[in-house]
């Protein structure tokens, strides 16, 4: 990246946030440090938007990594050129002389934040499309061009754009607090991740396995999808905490169609304790209302019973299909397409209640003893960083690859 190209980084709600606003643009950041992730990063801020720069990136990678950051609605590939209408004009000509296919109907958008330019807006606007036509002779269309060229004209600089690309949206990152997330290996609870990500928190996991009736399939899933989210988080914790010998309690207790809500509310219990003690102020599911019987009315209030934390459910409102597309869009689709054996499975009645009665799910937990059960699972959990590069990966693939499965 040469000295004179750079992008620009703009953020929608966060200026609106009135005192708070220097701690949240903090945030972003230092989130957008740890996306750009090389040593030498140049950041200055502007009023609304923020330029960087860095010589150890090409502009098209920086780019890439800045529209992973969660805040920046939009990111912009700009030359900064001299306090003048020719530099501008060479510039813009500069950036579209490699413009592939057939000539492009275009316009040039001028932007002036200060007087002190010696042209209007429209003057130089006029200026620089004038010289586009002469060098390439292209038409230019005010009203729906097919490319447009920003010119951004600041008390001292000009920066000079034809990409203007979306960012991720939303608050960055860390600024709105800390979630657990109910992590399966599903489609849905990854993207509730996202989507509690994208308003501002930073989330951990907690993965249920079946061991020690299943196989550590579902556990390099659920380390595989930390793993795909961490592009939009600087890093996460992820509990890995077997229940098959809860779940196994609980049906054995006679849960019967009740086992998948009996095992919810054991998930909520243990997830309780986990965020109490890591500091995670809710948790997150990736339920969605309807989808499933384990996901009526009923069996929600029922399941949030069990637990006094606030649960938050981002995807309550979407459909499969929705939720399928965005998963497809943050790139977590092909891992959860993988096969596993999923623990809320093991027990499955033949036929689950769509509407679990709270007295007797009581019963059943008396019978099973709950609180023991909570704490046995508690014993087995084991918690790994997920951080890009992170050896402690490894450890956690042995540890799952070693244990053991046991016949029902
Ligand atoms: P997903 O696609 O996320 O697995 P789903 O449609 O399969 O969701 P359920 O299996 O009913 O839905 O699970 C509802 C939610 O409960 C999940 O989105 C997730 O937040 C949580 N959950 C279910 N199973 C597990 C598990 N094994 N570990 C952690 N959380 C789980
Ligand atoms: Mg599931």
């Amino acid at each position: 990246m040469d000295a004179a190209t750079c992008v620009l980084a703009k953020f929608g709600e966060i200026a609106l946030k009135g005192r708070n606003h220097r701690w949240f643009e903090n945030t972003l950041i230092r989130n957008m440090r740890h996306a750009i992730g090389v040593r030498r990063v140049d950041i200055r801020r502007r009023g609304g938007f923020l330029i960087v720069s860095t010589p150890h990136l090409e502009s098209a990678e920086l780019t890439h990594r800045l529209r992973q950051v969660m805040g920046l609605t939009v990111v912009q590939p700009a030359v900064r050129v001299p306090f003048t209408a020719d530099a501008a004009a060479e510039a813009a000509v500069g950036l579209l002389r490699d413009h592939p296919g057939p000539s492009p109907t275009f316009a040039v958008r001028v932007r002036r934040r200060g007087k002190s330019f010696p042209l209007t807006s429209d003057q130089l606007a006029a200026h620089i499309g004038a010289r586009i036509c002469r060098e390439f002779g292209w038409t230019v269309d005010l009203r729906a061009p097919e490319l447009a060229v920003v010119v951004e004209v600041d008390p001292t600089e000009i920066f000079v754009s034809v990409d203007r690309l979306p960012g991720q949206g939303g608050l960055p990152v860390g600024c709105t607090g800390r979630a657990l997330v109910l992590l399966s290996g599903g489609y849905d609870s990854p993207v509730a991740a996202y989507r509690s990500m994208r308003r501002g928190l930073q989330c951990d996991y907690v993965h249920f396995t079946g061991a020690p009736y299943t196989d550590p399939a579902s556990t390099y899933k659920a380390y595989a999808l930390a793993y795909r989210l961490s592009r939009y988080q600087p890093r996460a914790r992820l509990h890995i905490v077997p229940v098959g010998r809860g779940q196994k309690a609980l049906a054995t207790s006679g849960s019967g169609p009740m086992q998948t809500i009996a095992q919810r509310r054991l998930y909520l219990r243990v997830a309780q304790r986990l965020a109490r003690r890591h500091d995670n102020q809710v948790l997150v599911t990736g339920d969605s209302l309807g989808q499933v019987a384990s996901q009526t009315l009923a069996n929600l209030a029922a399941t949030d019973g069990a637990c006094d934390l606030l649960v938050l459910r981002p995807l309550i409102g979407w459909d499969k299909q929705e939720i399928i597309a965005e998963a497809r869009r943050i790139d977590t689709f092909d891992i959860s397409a993988l096969p596993d054996e999923d623990c809320c499975r093991l027990f499955t009645p033949p036929e689950v209640t769509t509407r679990a009665v709270p007295t007797e799910l009581a019963e059943v937990e008396a019978r099973a003893d709950i609180d023991a059960l909570v704490e046995d699972a508690l014993a087995q959990a084991y918690s790994i960083v997920v951080n890009p590069g992170s050896a402690a990966a490894d450890g956690l693939l042995q540890d799952a690859a070693q244990q053991r499965v046991h016949p029902l």
